[in-house]
């Protein structure tokens, strides 16, 4: 039994301050906390901590997933190709769009382990999820692939 679900996440009771935080809170903790803070850029924490929220999301088809992507604002995912072995996904007004870039980086590994967990329980584990663009790292939009594995 969870202590947290993601349901329990949207019981949202503040009278003033309302459900959002922001941008620069979210980003200070993946950013300066994870990205910075943690060993090997936080790759391990990311991974764990990124399919765990995807799983509890308890999404039930592909666009599910991609809906909830935007409506949590992280980006805008759009489907740029697909095929049966892969679908590659480029994700527009990405929360890092802006930030200064340092080619050689990449910070959305987050999303993509969400992604990942997301689609795991859709596709029965047999999915991998790879960050392949960046803003930070100087390319046009943040992207992902989706790998099947047979
Ligand atoms: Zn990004």
């Amino acid at each position: 039994m969870n202590l947290f679900t993601f349901e329990d996440m949207k019981k949202i009771n503040r009278n003033t301050l309302g459900n959002f935080v922001p941008l620069e809170l979210f980003r200070s903790i993946r950013l300066i906390g994870m990205y910075q803070g943690l060993p090997m850029r936080g790759k391990n924490t990311t991974i764990t901590v990124g399919r765990k929220i995807g799983e509890s999301m308890n999404a039930s088809s592909l666009e599910e997933v991609l809906g909830l992507f935007e409506q949590l604002k992280i980006g805008i995912p759009h489907i740029i190709e697909q095929n049966e072995n892969e679908i590659h996904i480029a994700v527009e007004d990405c929360f890092c769009e802006g930030l200064p870039v340092h080619v050689g980086n990449m910070v959305c590994d987050l999303e993509g382990a969400i992604l990942e967990g997301a689609l795991a329980n859709i596709y029965d584990g047999k999915i991998h999820v790879q960050e392949v663009k960046c803003n930070v790292n100087g390319d046009k939009n943040c992207e992902y692939k989706i790998t099947f594995i047979k």
